[in-house]
């Protein structure tokens, strides 16, 4: 069928292209030229076989000639009427001319000859005739479809008020055919009978393909039942038309998503005749509104679920445990000292270890749970269906585990570990946000034990979290109203007794509550970001107060302050700045001024610690390591970051320095700081007994009650005065007792 006839073009022009294509032979036909080549190639086998036998036979060229003229009024005749049209046109052109033909050219002998070409003749009648069916079928088709126009002109007229037939025809057809939403119309049972460009492209076929097939072929599998259930609302009366969306499958195999409408078409009786829809293509629409709800419910950086997504989850998992049994847990995950990645590697570094995180979460996270990005550096995790609280406390173990193993990026391996509030909920029903509460204060508690490890909420911890809630409301009040001051403790030279400086210690006085003690209120304000303000306001009244000192009575030197630094301060770029413009602002030459971090803040991340060590020495500004001994005392650091300055922790100091290990742990320590050419200070000086020992390992400096408790700003001057003395002397009858005794 290559002669182009298009199923889609009006009847008018079809017929015009089905008489043309008649007036040609079917050239481009394969079969009508197999045929052609078959029936030559019989003649020219009989005729060599004649001419081999009998010269005379040579006679028969005619014949041949004749048998293949006699093809071209056969095929014409099965064009027309099909198969049974090319077999009498077959059948009567042998009976009418072949007998004296045939039998004058080829001797009477030959009987089986006749039959052969009989035939012949009819095999290609058959051949022929088939091809000729499809046409005759594509023909009916037409004109079922021309019947169907004819009838919804007469609507057309009926609604035009009497507009002309040509005029109202030729709009329905240029509506129909240039639609951009694909048009479709169907038989009572489903069976195409039309369509339109629009929905040929929809679909990816070509209309012959889609006429008289049922619709529902080119429908996706599951919405099949939907389709066919609204046509039967429809053809059944019960609705006039129905909108909907529905899958589609394209040629190529994809889903394509329509809006359909579909409506009815009736006889002048009222009888339904026809199903007509226009489908609209509203797969991109879909794409985007899917995209779109996904970065509603999705954190773009890692993928997972983000909290909106996380909270109905989490009602839907409360609202089937209260239904069904099973306890609910909620697992809050916060990265521990994550800032200090971000601020070493930056956050392009960060971006990507969260990445990595997430999908190392993802691999132990159950099908039924949901993990989620809280935001920054935190993670929820919701196991539902639990049977009891321990399996919660395996998800943790779980979540906490996946991060045993260094993570590699840019060619850095970091390590992370993490802390996890637990809190398993349930059956009562409880709110899904008090839970995710429950969870943060469990996480707090995580965090207080030391980090790197799972906490399951406790009531009591309920307590101690809205204790500390509302003390943290205080302090914020605190700060404003200028509760909060800087208090000094003397740092004494162990050799002459002379001050060498301070360290500035914050006091809050509440005006119920007296002094609250800094153990309390400083993790308070780390956790809630108001240490940053804190740390400001601490350096600044610090550097102001040094510049007003006056050396010890004797002493040479001006005393330095020494200011404590939070783990966040130290890894927050501003921080030098900050430290620039308070030494700038207060006149202090920075050779007074001493910034402490703890041993565990520095070592989180020793090469960026290093770096900012650095930087501070540069500038004239020495660095003391706080609290040494308390945490990994990896004495390697110590040669890696090299502090001016360590402040051994009072624990080697004070009862404990009675036991051998101890003082030999400090006399290690001692002689280790001094090769490294680092000044050693002795915290928590309490007696002259611990005083005398720290003389003897020569031991630089000392803090402690001893000498002096942390005081007001008012009084520094007294204790340089007054004091100063009474330092001194504490330090000279040791050092005679001690000289005595040796
Ligand atoms: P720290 O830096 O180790 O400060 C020394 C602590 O030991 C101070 O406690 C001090 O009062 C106390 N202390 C001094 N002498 C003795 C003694 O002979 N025996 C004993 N047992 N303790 C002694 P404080 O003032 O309560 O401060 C506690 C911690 O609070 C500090 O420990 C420091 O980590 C933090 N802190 C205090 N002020 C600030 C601040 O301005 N910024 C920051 N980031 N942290 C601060
Ligand atoms: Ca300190
Ligand atoms: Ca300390």
């Amino acid at each position: 069928m290559g002669d182009g006839t298009r199923a889609r073009s009006s009847p008018r022009r079809s017929r015009k292209d089905l008489l043309a294509g008649l007036a040609r032979p079917p050239l481009s036909d394969r079969r009508f030229w197999v045929v052609q080549a078959a029936v030559a190639a019989v003649f020219l086998a009989r005729l060599g076989t004649r001419f081999a036998t009998d010269r005379a036979a040579i006679s028969s060229v005619p014949g041949s000639v004749w048998i293949l003229l006699l093809l071209v009024p056969i095929v014409y005749a099965g064009r027309i009427f099909g198969f049974v049209g090319s077999a009498g046109a077959a059948l009567s052109g042998v009976g009418l001319f072949a007998p004296e033909e045939l039998l004058a050219h080829h001797s009477a002998t030959g009987i089986w000859e006749v039959l052969s070409a009989l035939g012949m003749l009819l095999v290609t009648a058959v051949l022929l005739g088939d091809g000729f069916e499809e046409r005759r079928l594509l023909r009916e088709q037409l004109c079922l479809q021309e019947r169907r126009r004819a009838e919804l002109e007469r609507g057309a007229i009926q609604a035009g008020a009497g507009e002309p037939v040509a005029r109202s025809e030729r709009r329905f057809q240029l509506a129909f055919e240039n639609n951009t939403a694909g048009m479709a119309i169907a038989d009572l049972e489903g069976r195409l009978v039309d369509v339109n460009r629009a929905y040929c492209e929809m679909l990816g076929y070509e209309a012959k393909e889609l006429l008289g097939r049922n619709l529902v072929v080119f429908t996706h599998p599951d919405d099949r039942s939907l389709t066919l259930e609204t046509n039967r609302r429809i053809t059944s009366g019960e609705v006039d038309q129905t909108a909907y969306v529905k899958r589609y499958l394209h040629k190529d195999g994809r889903v394509v998503y329509g809006d359909v409408l579909t409506g009815v078409m009736k006889d002048e009786d009222g009888r339904p005749m026809h199903l007509v829809a226009s489908i609209k293509d509203v797969s991109k629409e879909r794409e985007l509104a899917a995209q779109l709800s996904h970065q509603a419910l999705h954190d773009p950086l890692t993928g997972l679920a983000n909290r909106v997504l996380f909270d109905d989850r989490l009602t839907q998992a409360l609202a089937r445990g209260a239904r069904e049994g099973g306890l609910v847990a909620v697992l809050l995950l916060d990265l521990d000292d994550f800032k200090g990645v971000n601020d070493s590697y930056g956050h392009h570094v960060g971006d990507q270890l969260l990445v990595a995180l997430a999908r190392r979460f993802e691999q132990v996270t159950r099908k039924s749970d949901t993990l989620s990005r809280f935001g920054g550096d935190e993670f929820l995790y919701l196991a539902a269906g639990l049977s009891s609280p321990a399996e919660a406390e395996e998800v943790a173990r779980r979540l906490l585990d996946a991060l045993s193993e260094p993570v590699l990026i840019a060619g850095t391996r970091l390590e992370q570990r993490a802390s996890i509030g637990v809190v398993v909920g349930g059956s009562s029903g409880r709110e899904g946000r008090e839970l995710v509460q429950n969870a943060d204060t469990a996480l707090y508690e995580a965090k207080r034990q030391g980090k790197a490890r799972h906490v399951v909420f406790s009531s009591a911890m309920h307590e101690l979290a809205s204790n500390r809630f509302e003390l943290l409301r205080e302090l914020r009040q605190a700060f404003a109203s200028g509760e909060l001051s800087m208090h000094y403790q003397p740092l004494v030279d162990l050799g002459t007794g002379a001050v060498a400086g301070f360290e500035a210690l914050m006091r809050w006085e509440h005006p119920t509550r007296g002094w609250v003690p800094p153990g309390e209120f400083i993790p308070l304000a780390e956790q809630s970001g108001l240490i940053s303000e804190l740390g400001t306001f601490a350096l600044g009244e610090a550097g102001a107060a040094a510049t007003s000192w006056r050396p010890t009575a004797g002493g040479a030197c001006l005393p330095y302050v020494s200011v404590n630094l939070s783990a966040c301060q130290f890894h927050d770029p501003d921080l030098v700045p900050a430290v620039e413009s308070v030494l700038a602002s207060t006149g202090l030459p920075p050779r007074r001024l001493v910034l402490e971090i703890t041993e565990s803040v520095a070592l989180a991340d020793p090469e960026a610690s290093k770096r900012v060590i650095e930087h501070f020495e540069r500038l004239g500004v020495h660095v003391a390591l706080d609290d040494f001994g308390t945490g990994y005392s990896s004495l390697s650091y110590l040669t890696l970051l090299r502090p001016s300055i360590i402040k051994i922790d009072h624990s080697f100091v004070g009862s404990a320095s009675e036991s051998i290990y101890n003082y030999t742990m400090l006399e290690a320590i001692v002689s280790l700081g001094h090769k490294l050419n680092m000044t050693m200070v002795a915290e928590g000086v309490e007696t002259p007994e611990q005083l005398e020992r720290l003389r003897h390992l020569g031991c630089d400096l000392g803090q402690g009650y001893l000498f002096s408790p942390a005081v007001p700003s008012g009084e520094v001057a007294r204790v340089l005065d007054s004091t100063s003395g009474s330092f001194g002397q504490q330090v000279a009858s040791l050092a005679s007792r001690h000289e005595r005794s040796a």
